[in-house]
């Protein structure tokens, strides 16, 4: 049976009196055609904008979140609110956080029977999650769940973890070779800065394979749901985090050229061949290595010993 016949499931909501009611679930394709071609919406494809229309890949997501009815979810990019739905019936509270205006008054429909969600009209690169989390959840760490709009993964996924937001995990859709990037080690092709960067903060796991035709309209490219558990502490001792990100990125900048070039032509790093020379040699490495090879705890060390 495909999607378009499946029977609607519904969910079960109370109102504000205490009533029952019943609500279409968007995950079913003809439910989200209805509730677009209702409001006359216009897909925007400068927000990336791809509705999920397949309702197993909503309940995996909410289960590999684990979330529960003590949770505050932060989402992002709710759309149309068909994933909000699915959290607001697994959460405690739900902030969802949509920067396209024409969204508002759909998301004020299909959410209009849940008193747990916060519909947010707002870019979420400026809003102040630390203090959302302070003033929603007393501080304690939350989950974030989304769709991502995949021009700007990795400035949410890198905002997050740098502003020290609390955090449990993040689980988000997002374009299958950014996943894979995200989870490889030295050694292969997509090791990289945001490998190292994400692996510094989290574990990270890729827990469903998502086909463009999940969703409407169609993505041109495979996508990906990962989990990424924040650790408490980063696996890593590093003096300053900065500047091992710096060595990071420039390494990685220039991929071809030995770790010894690289970081000595990064001029915001201000090294001479020697020093570097002499660090690696510290750390039993070749002076021909590149930084693709170094694991995160060599970048650590390397990065301990040069500052
Ligand atoms: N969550 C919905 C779903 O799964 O069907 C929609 C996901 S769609 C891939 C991404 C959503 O993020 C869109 O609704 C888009 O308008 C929104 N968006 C794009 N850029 C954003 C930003 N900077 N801040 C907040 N929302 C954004």
């Amino acid at each position: 049976m495909n999607q378009a016949e499946r029977p609607s499931r519904r969910f079960w909501v109370n109102n504000t009196k205490g009533q029952k009611l019943r609500m279409a679930n968007l995950g079913n394709p003809k439910n989200t055609i209805e509730i677009i071609q209702k409001h006359g919406f216009r897909f925007q494809k400068k927000f990336g904008q791809n509705f999920l229309i397949d309702t197993h890949v909503l309940d995996k997501i909410v289960a590999a979140a684990g979330v529960t009815k003590d949770d505050l979810v932060l989402e992002i990019g709710p759309g149309i609110g068909t994933m909000t739905q699915y959290l607001a019936e697994a959460a405690r509270e739900v902030i969802a956080v949509e920067i396209d205006k024409n969204l508002i008054p759909i998301l004020e429909e299909t959410l209009s029977e849940y008193d747990n969600v916060t519909i947010l009209n707002e870019d979420i690169l400026k809003v102040d999650i630390a203090a959302l989390a302070e003033e929603k959840n007393g501080g304690k760490p939350i989950k974030v769940v989304a769709n991502l709009p995949y021009y700007i993964t990795t400035p949410i996924i890198m905002g997050l973890f740098e502003s020290k937001v609390p955090l449990e995990n993040i689980t988000i859709m997002v374009q299958k070779e950014v996943a894979d990037r995200m989870q490889v080690g030295p050694g292969t092709k997509d090791y990289g800065a945001l490998s190292l960067a994400v692996q510094f903060y989290a574990k990270p796991e890729i827990v469903a394979n998502v086909p463009p035709n999940c969703f409407m309209p169609r993505p041109n490219v495979g996508s990906a749901v990962i989990r990424l558990t924040r650790y408490p502490e980063s696996p890593v001792q590093v003096n300053d985090e900065k500047k091992m990100f710096m060595i990071i990125r420039a390494s990685f900048n220039q991929r071809r050229k030995t770790l010894v070039n690289g970081l000595t032509n990064a001029g915001e790093l201000n090294l001479s061949k020697e020093q570097v020379a002499a660090a690696l040699a510290k750390m039993n490495l070749p002076e021909t290595i590149r930084g693709e090879a170094l694991t995160l705890e060599q970048f650590a060390e390397l990065s301990n010993l040069i500052f």
